[in-house]
């Protein structure tokens, strides 16, 4: 008799600690994961079972993921947002994505609505990225994972918060990529040094200023082609804010004031300003095919329409910014975190630096490789 009674009672309190156990589990992770608290066990014989389960008591077609876009207006991060659906799709977990139409005050709001309807996770494209601190906030106070993708916040900014990530990638490699680009065609084309200086005469179109990958890849483009031992001129370099028809504006305006005969390359942070710039080329007779009549232009991101520019000559060629990874990328972290997991290629398929980092790589599209990125 006795022994049986010792036996109920160990049994019973295995039961709680199991079931404090799983709870707690529960709780850790509940904003995140509501349907963990139901999933926890009940009845004492449910709880050896559970405390097991519960670290996958949350599947992932019970996750739903709050998704803002800076802008939707954005041909790079349109690729992005078909990516994130896609592989949500593949997933079973549902999405909820909203434009934040470039402005950080409706972004804010949006962050709001979502947690108000009880997602359980966040994946934020920031309008701008000095100001996600309040964003990681909000998360925080739900204890809700947070994953930020293309923009990226400062390293304070990620470290004040076990449950944020972010996706994206180097921009100083891609910077790398397109001035490479540029110095191969200079050293396989001598006559591209139009005034015989031993200079490259350069205009350069810019992302948004503030944005890593408009000041880096800046940066990084012209430093590359001095290291292949390349002088170089800036001739002039603005903003066009990632936008096509503002590059073909800014760029008339550089044809005007330099001259286009001195306009040795152009350089352009992304493929829709290389387009842009081309555009502006084009109506000045350039980029149509004469040989005499060509001005090597650069962008990044592959988009298919920069593809199609390299296939008809009037783009030398850019950089794959593969927008496929990173939107599966985000989906995968922000879906494994609101399921408890944890964050590591094991769970999320994707190489996680210091525990908070996914870099995705750049590609260099070169005429020799471009078809094999068309879709
Ligand atoms: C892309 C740009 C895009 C920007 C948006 C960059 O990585 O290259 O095309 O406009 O991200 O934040
Ligand atoms: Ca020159």
């Amino acid at each position: 008799m006795k022994k049986i009674v010792a036996l109920i009672l160990a049994t019973m309190m295995m039961a709680s600690a199991a079931v404090g156990c799983s709870s707690n589990t529960a709780t850790s992770s509940a904003a995140a994961a509501p349907a963990a608290s139901e999933a926890a066990p009940a009845s004492a014989a449910a709880s050896e079972a559970a405390s097991s389960a519960a670290a996958d008591a949350v599947a992932a077609s019970d996750v739903s993921v709050g998704v803002c876009i800076y802008k939707f207006d954005d041909t790079f991060m349109t690729g992005v947002r078909n990516n994130m659906t896609a592989q949500a799709k593949t997933l079973g977990s549902t999405l909820d994505i909203v434009d934040s139409q470039n402005k950080q005050p409706t972004q804010n709001e949006q962050v709001d609505t979502f947690i108000t309807k009880g997602v359980n996770a966040l994946a934020i494209n920031p309008v701008d990225s000095t100001a996600a601190a309040p964003l990681v906030e909000k998360a925080k106070a739900k204890s809700l994972p947070i994953v930020f993708f293309n923009r990226q916040p400062t390293d304070d900014i990620m470290k004040g918060y076990d449950k944020a990530w972010y996706v994206g990638a180097k921009a100083e490699e891609s910077g790398t990529m397109s001035g490479q680009l540029i110095a191969d065609y200079f050293k396989a084309n001598k006559g591209a040094d139009k005034n015989g200086d031993g200079k490259i005469q350069y205009v350069m179109l810019q992302g948004e200023p503030g944005h890593q990958d408009a000041v880096l890849r800046t940066k990084w483009s012209v430093d590359a082609i001095e290291k292949a031992g390349f002088k170089t001129e800036k001739l002039a370099a603005d903003t066009a804010m990632w936008d096509k028809v503002k590059a073909t504006d800014l760029m008339k305006t550089f044809i005007a004031s330099k001259g286009i005969d001195k306009i040795e390359a152009v350089l352009a942070n992304n493929d829709d300003m290389a387009l842009g710039a081309i555009e502006a080329l084009k109506a000045a007779g350039y980029n149509k095919g004469d040989k005499t009549k060509y001005i090597p232009v650069v962008g990044v991101d592959a988009t298919s329409p920069a593809l199609a520019a390299m296939a008809d000559g009037s783009m030398l060629g850019t950089v794959l910014n593969d927008g496929e990874n990173q939107g599966k990328a985000t989906v995968n972290i922000a879906v494994a975190a609101a399921q408890g997991k944890e964050i590591n290629k094991a769970n999320v398929g994707y190489d996680v630096t210091d525990g908070k980092y996914v870099w995705i790589p750049y590609v260099q599209v070169t005429q020799e490789n471009y078809k094999q990125f068309q879709k």
